[in-house]
């Protein structure tokens, strides 16, 4: 079951990304949204309703600009962000989201 999600097309999302804002998803192309997609997003969603939204964006933002720092790589710096661990794992999974633990996306093995 694919839970209903609003998909925006919007020219603030990156080219090949899609933006998740407060659990509106913004993408230039809305092809690119797959099931799976939107269950990584979900578990996005999860992760800001947890922090309240505004702290998940300023966590988010200083954990990929460290990352930035100690990788020196764009895209190991974004795939190395706890939220982005958390989702890519599980994002294949349209379950995970019902056993999900609170805070999970600092516990190693919702990470691993
Ligand atoms: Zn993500």
């Amino acid at each position: 079951m694919t839970k209903k999600v609003r998909v925006l097309r919007s020219r603030l999302a990156p080219r090949g990304y899609v933006m998740n804002m407060f659990g509106v998803l913004l993408t230039r192309n809305k092809e690119m949204i797959t099931p799976a997609l939107i269950n990584h997003e979900l578990i996005h969603t999860a992760q800001m309703r947890e922090l309240a939204y505004i702290p998940f964006y300023l966590i988010y933002i200083f954990e990929w600009l460290w990352r930035l720092i100690t990788t020196r790589n764009f895209y190991r710096a974004y795939r190395t962000i706890s939220f982005e661990r958390e989702a890519y794992a599980h994002g294949h999974d349209r379950r995970y989201l019902r056993r999900r633990k609170r805070w999970a996306q600092w516990r190693r093995e919702s990470t691993d």
